[in-house]
């Protein structure tokens, strides 16, 4: 398979209760039915405005929130995806049973004790600030060394030790570094610390949660040099999460645009820098300097705020702020459509804008 991950309508809806009885009046929807494949050994970028729900995506795949409904298939035999896919879509009582059956063996959001623990390993996050992330009371080798420790990768306390050491070098720091705290070490030295605490399982893929935004200009791309760097060495597969749309365009090859937990547009990275299909990407583009010349991209000017998740609009969430909103727009939700070799928008009238 050349997805390392195949993603089917995750959703992830966090309810709302109020009243004194604390009812359920209504539920967020942070994700709502998005369906998307991350292939082996790329690195697909997750734009999109605060709110826009990639951040809460990047963790229900990991299972680090439960998804309230969806599939999440990691490192699994197309075929056999594609049986189940069918068998879920099936409106036979018996085959829907039997889908239910298999997903407990193949589902990311349903596997349980050791087929869980597998999975793990293969995945891991760096989050956002490395202030955060790393326990201030443990040294850098117990913070490295931990997650060795709990999958029970090495039986020995030295051999854990050794690999530390190794995993220190691989991201630029040195033995003499493991018996220090974090608070020792700068911003940009505690997201590598926080970098290879995150490589120590060997993992396939790992979600990169905005790793550089709260590190100074100055050290950002030393990191993203960095990842690049590993990213080729272990053959690593990244889902990097990012506002910031230069970012994603040095490191990514492909980009998916969230918008109000909705998937709008995903494309190759240098294919949607310069014909972007979807009116909020070409919006997201105006707002930067793009120095390419080439590239002459209609300004759309976004006006008003990202509208309340609590309350989305109506058929495409867009339709608010968008300057090409037709009465269609209010009634439908527009589909991802393939607009020409993976290209894909969800926008009912990209064809005619474009
Ligand atoms: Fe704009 Fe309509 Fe396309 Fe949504 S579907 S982006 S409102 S033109």
């Amino acid at each position: 398979n050349d997805n390392i991950l195949d993603i089917r309508n995750l959703k992830k809806y966090y309810p709302v209760k109020g009243g004194v009885m604390r009812r359920h009046i209504a539920d967020v929807k942070a994700v709502d039915d998005v369906s998307f494949q991350i292939k082996r050994g790329e690195c697909l970028g997750m734009v999109g405005e605060s709110g826009c729900g990639k951040t809460t995506l990047g963790k229900a795949i990991l299972r680090l929130h439960d998804a309230t409904a969806g599939r999440v298939y990691l490192d699994q035999d197309a075929e056999k995806i594609e049986e189940l896919e069918a068998l879920f879509a099936s409106d036979k009582p018996e085959a829907v049973a039997q889908a239910e059956a298999m997903r407990k063996m193949m589902d990311l959001t349903r596997l349980k004790g050791r087929a869980m623990k597998e999975a793990r390993r293969k995945i891991n996050i760096v989050f956002q600030d490395p202030s955060n992330s790393l326990n201030p009371r443990l040294l850098i080798k117990d913070i490295v060394g931990e997650p060795m420790i709990i999958q029970h990768v090495y039986s020995s306390a030295a051999e854990v030790e050794e690999r530390v050491v190794e995993l220190l070098g691989t991201v630029g720091l040195s033995r003499e570094h493991m018996r220090r705290y974090p608070h020792e070490f700068s911003g940009g030295q505690r997201q590598r610390i926080a970098v290879a605490r995150a490589l120590a399982t060997n993992p396939k893929f790992i979600l990169m949660d905005e790793p550089t935004s709260a590190l100074d200009v100055s050290v950002q791309a030393q990191i993203l040099n960095l990842l690049k760097r590993l990213q080729d060495e272990f053959q690593l597969t990244y889902l990097f999460v990012t506002h910031h749309l230069l970012v994603v365009k040095y490191i990514t090859q492909r980009i998916a645009v969230m918008y109000l937990g909705k998937m709008m547009e995903l494309s190759q990275t240098p294919e949607l820098f310069k014909t972007p299909l979807h009116p909020y990407t070409k919006a997201l583009l105006s707002a930067i300097p793009i120095p390419d010349p080439e590239t002459k991209i209609e300004k759309i000017i976004l006006s008003g705020d990202v509208p309340n998740p609590l309350n989305p609009p109506s058929g495409c969430r867009f339709h608010p702020r968008c300057p090409y909103a037709k009465e269609i727009c209010k009634e439908r939700i527009p589909e991802l459509e393939d607009a020409g070799g993976g290209h894909l928008v969800a926008c009912h009238r990209w064809r005619e804008l474009n």
